[in-house]
């Protein structure tokens, strides 16, 4: 029986990790939850799953919480204090961070520094911070086991080699839902439009970033993080998501996870590793999906995956900047205060204005993302 910690339940991972959990309840026990602020659906988990404690990371709405589950035998937290908490349980064997933004590193840095096995989908964890969170893990000798469902396929793909022997990674990308947009059609796109993802059912911000490929970028820091920073990292539009990304490995053999897009499996396959469970999901049905395409990505329609690449190539603080100002400029236009366009473009101008420096511990992070944070807000004053 694996005891698990889940940071973000009500969201879009933390669901479907309940999900795998209850049809495997003779193999995870649910030990603490926490939450953003959704307290009806935290209130209806604490009362399926039963954990020991409970935090939600709302202060102002815990009394509201509290009186919701009044009747059972759980301990209830808050605030940053609460998901450290939750992330450190004494008797937990996994951690799983599905928690949105730069909100999940604390959790994940102190998962880590408790010995924690860290099943993780928070990408902004590797993305600003990962020279320090590979530090903490080797540390303690804990494991980061991607749930990103690209991270988990070269996790896989990668199974029993050595990371020497791989030549490089190729990281599948759906292109999103404006893949075939002229840059003309670019220039009016709309909140709803952006939302609207083909193949991958998503929380709104990173449903944005896929629209944009700024997710890619994320992943293609992620990865670099993940599988070596001197691994060559090639992005190939796979409008599918059937292939979730592939090795080729020095002697050019290239293997690749297949599977359907649903994020059930990636999680579970954190969960039971270095097992497999048995998973009631449909299978793929190859013959039905007929063909699987391929193209090179378009930087010039999507400057965010350039953005990224630069990112990570410049380093020290400059991936922590990039991923602030992202999400500024992705909540501003889902607020409808910037077009569309512009998402990239008050990026580029925060990177430009942006000196990087050297990541020596936590608060270098948390400093560069402020001063993103408060960039980014300043320019969009200005400029909109
Ligand atoms: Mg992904």
């Amino acid at each position: 029986m694996k005891k698990i910690s889940l940071l973000g339940s009500t969201g879009s991972i933390g669901v479907s990790t309940l999900d795998v959990v209850e049809r495997n309840p003779e193999s995870f026990q649910i030990l603490a939850l926490s939450a953003g602020s959704n307290v009806d659906l935290f209130a209806e988990q604490i009362r399926k799953f039963k954990p020991q404690i409970a935090a939600l990371f709302d202060s102002k709405k815990v009394s509201l919480l509290k009186e919701k589950i009044s009747d059972l035998d759980v301990e209830v937290l808050s605030g940053e204090k609460g998901m450290v908490s939750v992330a450190t349980h004494p008797e937990v064997d996994v951690v799983v961070s599905g928690v949105v933004g730069s909100a999940g590193l604390l959790p994940a840095i102190h998962a880590l520094k408790a010995g924690k096995n860290l099943a993780l989908a928070n990408k902004e964890t590797l993305v600003i911070a990962g020279e320090l969170v590979l530090k903490e893990a080797e540390k303690t000798n804990s494991q980061i086991i991607p749930i990103d469902s690209e991270h988990s396929a070269i996790f896989q793909a990668l199974n029993g080699e050595k990371q020497e022997r791989i030549k490089k990674i190729i990281l599948t990308a759906s292109g999103g839902p404006f893949r075939t947009y002229s840059l003309d059609q670019m220039e009016n796109i709309k909140v709803k439009d952006a939302l609207n993802h083909p193949n991958w059912d998503m929380g709104s911000k990173i449903t944005i970033d896929s629209s944009t490929m700024m997710n890619k970028g994320l992943e293609y820091i992620e990865a670099k993080w993940l599988f070596g920073i001197e691994t060559p990292v090639e992005i190939i539009v796979h409008a599918q998501s059937i292939i979730h990304s592939m090795i080729e490995f020095v002697d050019t053999s290239i293997m690749a996870q297949l599977g359907i897009p649903d994020m059930r499996v990636p999680i579970a396959y954190a969960l039971s590793y270095p097992d497999r469970f048995e998973c009631d999901l449909p299978s793929l049905d190859l013959a039905t999906m007929g063909n699987l395409t391929f193209e090179a990505p378009d930087f010039e329609r999507f400057p965010c995956l350039q953005l990224a690449i630069d990112a990570m190539d410049i380093g020290k603080t400059m991936p922590a900047v990039l991923n602030a100002a992202n999400e500024i400029a992705v909540q501003a236009f889902l607020d409808e205060l910037i077009p569309y366009k512009d998402i990239a473009e008050l990026i580029r101008m925060v990177m430009q204005n942006h000196s990087p420096s050297p990541l020596n511990e936590l608060q270098d992070v948390l400093d560069a993302d402020q001063w993103a944070r408060e960039e980014t807000t300043k320019l969009i004053t200005v400029t909109h």
